[in-house]
């Protein structure tokens, strides 16, 4: 088993509803270790690099101005598969389609308010964490 890092953002609807704990309880006891952790407001500047992969797309403007709503707190999580272990826990990206007992069947409101982002592959996962941490923010056992 590969012990892996991916990004993981808790969204301003998460925050907005005091439910950070509640999320990174369904990593830890999943068994992914928060790694780095800090609190942002996205500029729309951050946002829209941030989100340049879904230019062009119907809900590209609406999630950027989703994104810089309010906070939001960005982790590096580490652990087995930690990318796919990491999806699996978000759950579906509609909740409606999203597994019982997953973050997003158990706490997201819609699509868009759908209280997580996490990275979608190895590389992936590597570009997202650089893009808001340097190495030495993030915890190495
Ligand atoms: P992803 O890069 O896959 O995390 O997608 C970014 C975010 O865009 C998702 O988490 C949703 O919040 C939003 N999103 C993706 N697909 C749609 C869609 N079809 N309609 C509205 N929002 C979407």
């Amino acid at each position: 088993m590969a012990i892996e890092r991916t990004l993981s953002i808790i969204k301003p609807d998460a925050v907005a509803k005091n439910i950070i704990g509640e999320v990174l309880t369904k990593f830890e006891k999943n068994g992914l270790r928060v790694v780095a952790a800090k609190m942002l407001h996205l500029s729309r500047k951050q946002a829209e690099g941030f989100y340049e992969v879904h230019i062009g797309k119907s809900f590209y403007q609406p999630l950027v101005d989703f994104m810089i709503s309010g906070p939001v707190l960005v982790q590096v999580l580490e652990g087995e598969n930690a990318v796919i272990m990491n999806r699996n826990i978000m759950g579906a990206t509609d909740p409606k389609k999203a597994d019982p007992g997953t973050i997003r069947a158990d706490f997201a409101d819609s699509i868009e308010a759908n209280v997580v982002h996490g990275s979608d592959s190895i590389d992936n996962a590597k570009q997202e964490i650089a893009f808001f941490f340097k190495p030495e923010e993030i915890y190495s056992r």
